[in-house]
């Protein structure tokens, strides 16, 4: 009995000795804990992890929100700008002076009008980005009406010659200077921006020899062009005020009243405007 107790006192204080020392019990113990460790570590860890992502996320969406609208203000003003310097935008009007006449010289966008009056001579280009691509419907509406009233009188007046754009003014004009050299060129051809053939309302009639001009057709559109609201131009006593040799096949639309006051007064545009015709 006495080495039974000894034997079993013995034993307890193993199993004491073993459960401090962590080797039975704490052994399911650590698991636990290892396991509410490495859970509460992965929480911890993933907490941040996921807490972190979902903070930037809203900050990297407030960011980027702000970015693409800056970057499209920036893109919208980029484009306005660009729209400034084309003649879409608002017109930059302002009166230059007065012209002899009385009337208000206005310059809209680099365009002259004389009272009201789009002008181009030589004294008054326009801007070569100035395309109306065709004659305007007004200008293309008179002359309808001109040739058909020329044609019940057994004439027929057709254009040969419309609109040019300052391009095709350009080549045009270089080519007589080649030819004739720029002082006989400037006689008779306008320098790109100066040619009236520009503004759309201009146009050359059936043949551009001066003797045009003593045929049936010259002689009915002299008389009669400004009831369509044309003048003869370039009229051959006006060459050193409008600065072109006679034109009897060069009309230019201005409107039934303005053309029938040059043609009463026997004027040319020039002096009905008070404007001069002469390069700088
Ligand atoms: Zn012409």
């Amino acid at each position: 009995m006495e080495t039974e107790r000894i034997i079993a006192y013995f034993l307890c204080m193993l199993l004491v000795l073993a459960s401090r020392s962590g080797v039975i019990l704490p052994c399911a113990l650590q698991d636990d804990e290892l396991c509410e460790v490495s859970e509460a570590e992965t929480e911890l860890i993933t907490e941040p992890e996921t807490t972190e992502p979902t903070e930037t996320e809203p900050e990297t969406a407030d960011e980027t929100e702000p970015e693409p609208t800056e970057a499209e203000t920036v893109g919208e003003t980029e484009e306005y700008v660009e729209e400034v310097t084309e003649p879409e935008t608002e017109p930059i009007s302002y009166v230059v002076g007065t012209s002899s006449a009385g009337y208000p010289i206005e310059r809209v966008d680099g365009i002259t009008y004389v009272g009201g009056v789009l002008i181009a001579n030589k004294s008054y280009s326009l801007p070569s980005w100035y395309n109306v691509g065709g004659l305007t419907p007004e200008t293309e509406a008179a002359f309808s009406e001109l040739s058909s009233a020329a044609e019940l009188e057994g004439l027929s007046i057709y254009c040969i010659s419309g609109f040019r754009s300052y391009q095709t003014q350009n080549s045009v004009y270089w080519n007589y200077v080649s030819a004739d050299g720029a002082e006989l060129a400037d006689t008779y051809s306008a320098r790109p921006g100066h040619s009236e053939h520009q503004t759309g309302l201009a146009l050359d009639v059936n043949s551009l020899y001066t003797s045009f001009g003593d045929t049936a057709e010259g002689k009915w559109l002299a008389e009669h062009c400004h009831e369509y609201g044309f003048i003869i131009r370039y009229p051959a006593d006006k060459v050193d005020i409008t600065g072109y040799m006679y034109e009897p096949w060069h009309i230019r639309y201005v409107g039934k009243y303005i053309a029938g006051q040059i043609k009463a007064q026997g004027i040319c545009l020039e002096e009905y405007l008070g404007i001069t015709s002469c390069y700088e």
